[in-house]
């Protein structure tokens, strides 16, 4: 048995990753070691420990007729030896062992080598994995290790396939009267899968919030009632109708044009016809959302063809209002200033950072979004808020009602919606775990975080909101590596005054300890839009009027804050860092509009940092070939790797669609970053790495292999990083880089540095 461990390893991931369902990816898997191993025989029992069997689940060479029928007690047969032992088992000619025992049909006698490794998840026995060669020599003792590896990769992938079962049908009795009282668990309970944003777990009811949801996120799903359906569809209709009504009576000032508008609505939604069609479709049975999808959008595409400008325009109308009732079937409320009475998951098919504030209270406990990208501006919000988002869970708006209990895993990516018992418990188990790693952890805060070969690395904290200089603190940061101003500038009704934002700064600064504070201008436009700034309708918003470009433009409101922040600075260690720098240019005017403000603050004997250090963010890939020259002009540099990621690899980096290409390991995205590292060192000056990569620790072992040694992240990875740090050695991680800037692709790399990392990356 030749082959890469590491490739199998990764080709093993990316496989749980593809497929749609635990079965899927079971059976995908033991295909691959056989066809890698060249082995004749692999299998997956799953143990049921209510009934203390064995039953095979997914097989490659055993008669696939026996999946689900193979059952064995756990004291006979050799697999059973795997449970029994929780330890490997290796036999040659397993004929001859006490142990073996025929099952009719299975095949099995033919096999010369056995080799069993049980499969363990948070220390439970699961099942076992079983490989068996025709050839003696198929299988060696010195393979054991390898196979140990495989179980405890796909432990987690089995554990979700038992998870899944026991909804369907293996509970034990005990569970199936233990209900949650508004939860009906008899109902289909679905376990969704998404892209893990969070290093956390949340628990609540779901809710929807309103404009979130369009029919491009709707899907038929099978329906047992048909009459509920119809139920369903006419209390949806009624409700929007009230919303209208409610809207119309509550709001003042409605124009004549507006009042016909609202009456077309009224009327569409008493239109028996209409309803008649939508009910005609579930009668076939399809679910009310698909059927008022395809009547909807029939009508809609009717309207359009219509060839009356007036009439072909009421499309628009048509479908508002189908989304209204669309709103109303999965339960959005339409009503934007909800308070949560209990706790609270918000499911939405995307949310704006902006809507993420407005909404954000203590019942607010986690985020499932149907799209959304790892680094959007909204994961950062929810990430500095602490609360747990699991993004790109595709059909999670056809499958979650209003009410449903959720289990939001933003580690996994897993949201489980009315979960059993089980599955409630191991979780509060595991948060309990938690705890206990975050408390062990803390006896780190005081700690240097040190190379074993004596390196220092700074980690900072990225920040937006006051509320997170407490969490800086309380995680161990030396300083606040970023500090993003627009937030506070997102939620209110103008930009704040001078006044304001220098009692604003001056807080965070007192709050601060006597760390240093970078302060970066505010970064708005792309996906962070202020209600009171007229925004161009812009086709690539990210490529458009934002950040510095936006600022410059507003140059009032940006002197503004610059004024702000220099005033602020008298109350502790201030730099000021520019976003999104593209050229020189842009460099000579903020450096002229810092020392005009600063002129005329002298002027009026107003005290501040004179010394005030300027720095930008090298964000855009075309700053980085000019770098050498824009050093000439600034006192330090913080890279964006989110947007330079974006820029440089051409990927969205909000969109889902894409997110298999927004990969940090992409040659290019090592080898541009390196290049920044290795100019500030050249030129001496500070250089901070900011952005979401800047927690994940096969980035930070490359960073510290450029020579980088100030890192900017989220306050709480802090603790863990710290941790990662202290046990790698500088030395290494400049072996390890160099050998990487010569490999081909992000695959490549990702596998050696998981091989060189081992245990220090899980
Ligand atoms: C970045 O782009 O990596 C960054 C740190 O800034 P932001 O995420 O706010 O764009
Ligand atoms: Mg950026």
């Amino acid at each position: 048995m030749h082959h890469n461990q590491n490739h199998i390893l990764e080709d093993i991931l990316e496989t749980i990753t593809a497929s749609d369902n635990p079965d899927q990816s079971l059976d995908r898997i033991v295909r691959i070691i056989a066809d890698r191993f060249n082995i004749d025989v692999c299998s997956v029992y799953v143990y049921n420990p209510y009934v203390n069997n064995l039953v095979l689940k997914a097989t490659v060479g055993l008669n696939e007729a026996s999946i689900g029928i193979i059952e064995m007690d756990i004291d006979e047969g050799l697999t059973g030896l795997v449970i029994e032992n929780m330890a490997p088992v290796f036999i040659v000619n397993p004929v001859t062992h006490e142990r073996f025992k025929y099952y009719e049909g299975s095949g099995e006698e033919v096999y010369k080598t056995f080799l069993g490794v049980p499969l363990i998840y948070h220390k439970k026995v699961l099942g076992a994995l079983v490989a068996q060669t025709l050839a003696e020599e198929g299988i060696q003792k010195t393979d054991i290790h390898l196979f140990q590896n495989i179980a405890s990769q796909i432990a987690a992938t089995v554990a979700f396939t038992i998870l899944q079962e026991d909804r369907l049908q293996t509970s034990p009795p005990k569970t199936q009267s233990v209900t949650d009282e508004t939860t009906d668990i008899t109902d289909k309970s679905p376990l969704l899968r998404g892209e893990p944003a969070s290093d956390r777990v949340a628990f609540g009811y779901a809710q929807y919030i309103f404009e979130t949801i369009d029919f491009d996120q709707v899907h038929q799903i099978a329906i047992t009632d048909i009459t509920k359906e119809i139920k369903r569809l006419e209390k949806a209709f009624k409700s929007a109708a009230a919303q209208i009504k409610h809207v119309a009576e509550h709001t003042r000032g409605i124009s004549d044009q507006e009042r016909a508008i609202i009456e077309a609505h009224l009327m569409f939604l008493s239109d028996q016809s209409l309803r008649k069609k939508i009910v005609t479709k579930i009668s076939h049975n399809l679910c009310a959302e698909y059927a008022l999808k395809q009547v909807i959008l029939e009508y809609e595409e009717m309207f359009k063809s219509i060839d009356d400008p007036y009439l072909s325009e009421r499309s628009a109308d048509i479908l508002d209002i189908g989304r209204r009732v669309l709103g109303n079937l999965v339960g959005m409320s339409g009503d934007s200033d909800q308070a949560f009475t209990r706790d609270t998951i918000i499911v939405a098919s995307d949310i704006s950072p902006v809507d993420l504030l407005a909404i954000r209270q203590p019942n607010l406990k986690g985020i499932v979004l149907a799209k959304g990208g790892r680094t959007s501006h909204t994961v950062i919000m929810a990430k500095s808020l602490e609360i747990p988002i699991v993004i790109g869970v595709e059909g999670v708006l056809d499958t979650v009602r209003v009410n449903d209990y959720l289990i939001v895993d933003g580690v996994s990516g897993f949201v489980y919606a009315n979960p059993t018992p089980e599955i409630r418990q191991e979780y509060e188990r595991r948060q309990e775990e938690n705890k206990q790693t975050l408390k062990k952890l803390e006896g780190l805060r005081n700690k240097p975080a040190e190379t074993t070969d004596g390196k220092f690395i700074r980690l900072g904290a990225n920040i937006g909101l006051l509320s997170d200089m407490m969490l800086a603190r309380q995680y161990g940061a030396d300083d606040i590596g970023l500090y993003r101003t627009e937030f506070p500038f997102l939620l209110r009704k103008a930009f704040p005054s001078e006044n304001e934002q220098v009692s604003l700064y001056e807080r965070m600064l007192k709050k601060s300890n006597g760390r240093s504070v970078t302060i970066r201008t505010f970064d708005v436009g792309g996906d962070k839009f202020l209600s009171y700034v007229d925004y161009p309708k812009e086709d690539n918003p990210f490529l458009g009027w934002r950040s510095i470009r936006l600022s410059l433009d507003l140059e009032d409101v940006f002197r503004t804050q610059i004024r702000a922040i220099l005033r602020a600075s008298a109350f502790g260690k201030t730099k000021i860092l520019f976003p999104m720098i593209t050229s020189i240019e842009e460099i000579r005017r903020v450096i002229s509009i810092v020392s005009e403000e600063k002129e005329s603050l002298n002027q009026q004997s107003v005290d501040y940092d004179r010394d005030i250090k300027l720095g930008i963010m090298v964000e855009v890939p075309a700053a980085v070939p000019i770098l050498d020259r824009m050093l000439k002009y600034v006192d330090f540099v913080n890279i964006g790797t989110n947007d330079l990621m974006q820029y440089l690899l051409a990927v969205d980096r909000n969109n889902k669609k894409v997110a298999v290409h927004f990969n940090v390991l992409h040659p290019s995205v090592i080898a541009t970053i390196d290049q920044i590292v290795s100019v500030c060192n050249r030129f001496e000056k500070q250089l901070c790495i900011c952005g979401e990569a800047a927690s994940v620790k096969v980035c930070i072992f490359l960073f510290i292999g450029m020579g980088a040694t100030h890192i900017s992240m989220v306050p709480s990875a802090i603790p863990g990083v710290k941790q990662f740090i202290r046990a790698i050695a500088h030395q290494d991680a400049k072996d390890a880089l160099n050998a990487c800037l010569q490999m081909e692709d992000a695959k490549e790399i990702g596998a050696y540095l998981k091989e060189k990392l081992g245990n220090l990356i899980t």
